[in-house]
Parts: C-alpha cells; structure tokens; sequence
C-alpha cells in the first residue's frame, strides 16, 4: 500500500478546480463581512460538508459570485490562496475554472475582476513556484447569451495567460447543445477548449456533441463514456485526455455505500482505453485535497504503481501548455515519481 506521503510528495498537475470550491471557509466569511453580504454564517457552514449538500446551497454560491467577489483584491486572495494550498500537496502547474459571467457585466468589468486572479498568479509563480492557467467558463444553467457573451469579452480582452474555456454547473439543466455557437466561435479565435460532459449520469451523447461539435481538447469527467465502447475508443483515438474526481458527488449519492468503489466508472476507464487524471474539483467543499484525490484511485480504486505512473504522463499530455514544457515536466515527474517509489517500497 502506497502511502499519503508518497502521493503528496509526488509532482502533480492540477486541470480540473473550479474557483468558488476552492475558498476557505474562513476566507468565505471575511469576506462575506467585508462585502456586506447577505450571507449568514450558518449558509456558508453548510456548504462545507462532504457528500450531499443541504437544500439551498447553490444560495451560497450565486451569493459569492453576486454579492461577496467584488473586488480584484477579493478573486486576488482567493485564487493566492487556493494555489498555496495545492503548493503544499506537491502541485507544480495547475489550470482553474471561474464563471465570469456570475461576477461582470462587460469585457471591462471581466478584465477587471480577472485582473486579481492573473497578479495571484504572477505571485504564487514569484513565491511558491506554482505555474497556473486560467480556464474562463460558461455557467450552463445560464442562458447560451451569456456563454456568447463570455467567449466576446475574453476575444475582446484577450490573455495569453487565459487560454481557453470550459463549461460547468449543471448538465441536466444546460444540456451542451445549447452551447455550441459559443464553443465554434471560440475555436476560431484560437482558445482552447475543454468541457464538463457526461457528469451526473447523462448520456454518452453529450460527450459526442462536446468531441464532435464543440471541439474540444479535453474532457471533464465523462463517466459514460463507459457505457459505449465505441466512444471510448474516439476518445483514445483522438488522443483526448479524461479529468476525474474521484470524490463526484453524484456516484456518492447515487452508488451503493458499501460498493461505491467497486462500482464507480472511474475503475473501469483504463481498462477500456481511456487517459484519465485525478482531480479535486471544489476542494474546500468537498473536503479533498490533491494528495488524497490522488491516493484514492490507490485506495479507493484499486490503481497499482504503473496505472499511477500513466495518469502522471496523462496530466502532462492534456495539460494546456507548450510541449516544451510538457517534455520538461515528463523527464522531471517521471523521475521523481520512480524516485519515490523506490523509497517507499524498497
Ligand atoms: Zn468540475
């Protein structure tokens, strides 16, 4: 059994955190006090526990993205603080996605708050070493306007440091057709793209509209893809890397408890072709972090060394970076990861 020292020791890429899951609860309640939100403490408690969240928790995020981000300063902290954490558990690079249409109302505004989270990055990179990327993303509970909109400003405000887009919340409720124009005009203009499909059980088919229509060049989460042999072998084709969560809401609430693990998709992926990596998701919210993510595809998972060792190389392949940096990484995380090992298990 390999230990948590082992995994948090490890050289880890970040690709899959959403900006609002990363904020400490603590640094929730400063600022919810700062900012005069209409928040009260018990709210934000709530929305810190593992598993299903109570009735009304998606209160709390539309109220950080209204009523408690304001200022550069604000996504400033967060985003500082949430690299630090990721530092600490061994994260040398890490991609993030943030809704800017729940917080701005123009491209001025987006570059305004976006800002705060680009000087955090230069200086977590100054201070801790931790490279980041930022992934702007479509709220697919809002309506396709919005996602047009997003996908203007981010033309009109163009930053190499914001690469490309993603899309998020609810996948019952947005279903990614919607979202296509905005995906299409997005790779037109040269933005990378990534997408949440096939989450909360919804069918294969949304992750061939991601593939197929909205050009991707990653995937998030795409569980059923398990379903459908004949995906699975597009996506190993097409060489599109899977991030994972391995802590996903919907298979805790969904599976049974006591075979959870054994019958999570996560398992089967590998077996059937496809380059999964393991991520945290909302890491403050669901009481994860990057060492433990990692070590429940160990645990949890059943994954032994080599399989471990892939999904190090899968982090590298689909990261978002220039493959300069990804052949640097490969050499270095490989290295270190062979290192460890041997430590651990002479
Ligand atoms: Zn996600």
């Amino acid at each position: 059994m390999l230990t948590e020292a082992f995994f948090r020791a490890i050289p880890k890429l970040a690709l899959h955190d959403h900006l609002l899951g990363t904020i400490a609860r603590e640094t929730f309640q400063d600022l919810a006090r700062l900012r005069g939100a209409a928040i009260t403490a018990e709210e934000i408690a709530a929305f810190y526990i593992r598993g299903e969240k109570p009735v009304g928790v998606l209160r709390a995020f539309r109220a950080l993205e209204a009523e408690v981000l304001q200022q550069p300063e604000d996504f400033h902290r967060i985003t500082y603080e949430y690299l630090a954490a990721h530092a600490r558990h061994g994260v040398v690079h890490a991609e993030i996605f943030w809704n800017p249409t729940g917080s701005a109302r123009n491209a001025a505004e987006y570059a305004r708050l976006r800002s705060g989270i680009l000087a955090a990055f230069e200086d977590a990179r100054r201070d801790l070493g931790i490279s980041a990327l930022l992934i702007p993303s479509i709220d697919r509970e809002a309506p396709p306007e919005a996602a047009m909109a997003l996908v203007e400003w981010m033309i009109e405000e163009p930053d190499p440091v914001a690469v490309g887009i993603g899309i998020d919340y609810n996948e019952v409720k947005g279903p990614p057709e919607l979202f296509v124009p905005a995906y299409q005009l997005a790779g037109r203009h040269g933005l990378r793209r990534t997408a949440h499909a096939g989450e909360f059980g919804c069918p294969p088919a949304n992750i061939r509209i991601a593939i197929h229509q909205m050009g991707v060049d990653r995937l998030d989460h795409a569980y059923t893809a398990v379903d459908d042999p004949e995906l699975c072998r597009e996506i190993v084709d097409r060489n599109l890397i899977v991030t994972v969560v391995p802590t996903n809401s919907y298979y805790l609430r969904t599976l049974p408890r006591e075979s959870w693990a054994a019958e999570h998709p996560i398992r089967r992926m590998p077996g059937l072709g496809l380059r999964i990596h393991p991520n945290t998701d909302d890491p403050t919210m669901h009481l994860v972090d990057p060492s433990r993510a990692w070590s429940m595809m160990h645990r949890d998972f059943g994954f032994g060394p080599e399989a471990l060792r892939g999904f190090l190389l899968n982090g590298i392949e689909g990261a978002f970076v220039e493959e300069a940096q990804k052949s640097v990484w490969r050499a270095e995380h490989l290295a270190a990861f062979d290192r460890l090992l041997k430590d651990t298990a002479p």
